[in-house]
């Protein structure tokens, strides 16, 4: 069975959430179940770029993590798109095999086996400013597929009021996850230059609303690859 790849890059570091700063080889899965109007992948989400997508075993896919990290193991986090649309199971074996450790983020559509096998399962649901639905019933058979094993967090992004509201009830949902939000980030264009004072501003506006809410299980942290290197892919 092969994988459908976006890409493959690294080592660089995790620029979100849980695992932020952490040196990371990145395997970007192709295809997706969403269409989040403000997608910051859709290289790696829309058919339009499939003719970019690549067919690999997990054993080129292995091969591939390995000599970017020089066998050194590290984190490897599988993204996407959706990475649970696709069986990583071999890859994680194998790589578990080396002692890499392995991270996946995933809106929490689609629920695996292969999750228990994870050392950080990042569930991020999307809040109704991306334009989709979220099914709880589906986002709660992907928590129990990940069981005690390895670290499940949450992780929001909050682009406005209405998403800050949904993410208060969402969290409440999962009261013994760690829960991380960042800021959204309207401008993905890997074109256009970032506007940091804009980003600034706008962690600036979720750190005043969880503070003076008083939300103190929260972290809020911004996307610390858009800080260094703005849009950019392959980073
Ligand atoms: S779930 Fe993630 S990868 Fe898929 S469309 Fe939404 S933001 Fe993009």
């Amino acid at each position: 069975m092969s994988l459908r790849i976006a890409e493959i890059f690294g080592p660089t570091i995790q620029g979100e959430g849980a695992l932020i700063g952490e040196p990371t080889v990145f395997v970007r899965a192709g295809g997706c179940d969403y269409r989040c109007v403000w997608c910051d992948s859709l290289h790696a989400v829309d058919t339009a770029f499939r003719h970019q997508w690549q067919k690999m075993s997990a054993q080129a896919v292995w091969d591939d993590v390995r000599a970017l990290s020089g066998g050194q193991p590290l984190t490897v986090s599988l993204s996407g798109g959706n990475p649970a649309i696709q069986d990583f199971a071999p890859l994680i074996a194998l790589g578990k095999a080396k002692g890499y450790r392995f991270a996946c983020e995933t809106q929490g559509s689609i629920a695996r086996p292969w999750f228990a096998d994870l050392d950080t399962l990042v569930l991020s649901p999307k809040p109704p400013s991306g334009g989709e639905v979220m099914d709880w019933a589906a986002f709660e058979l992907c928590v129990a597929a990940a069981g005690a094993r390895p670290k499940t967090v949450l992780k929001i992004v909050i682009f406005d009021e209405v998403d800050y509201a949904w993410a208060k009830d969402a969290a409440s949902r999962y009261p013994d996850l760690p829960l991380y939000l960042q800021p959204g980030n309207p401008d993905v264009d890997p074109d256009h230059a970032v506007d940091l004072a804009a980003c600034t501003d706008r962690l600036l506006w979720l750190v005043d609303k969880v503070t003076q809410d008083r939300w103190f299980t929260a972290r809020v942290l911004p996307q610390l690859h858009v800080l260094i290197w703005g849009n950019k892919r392959g980073v």
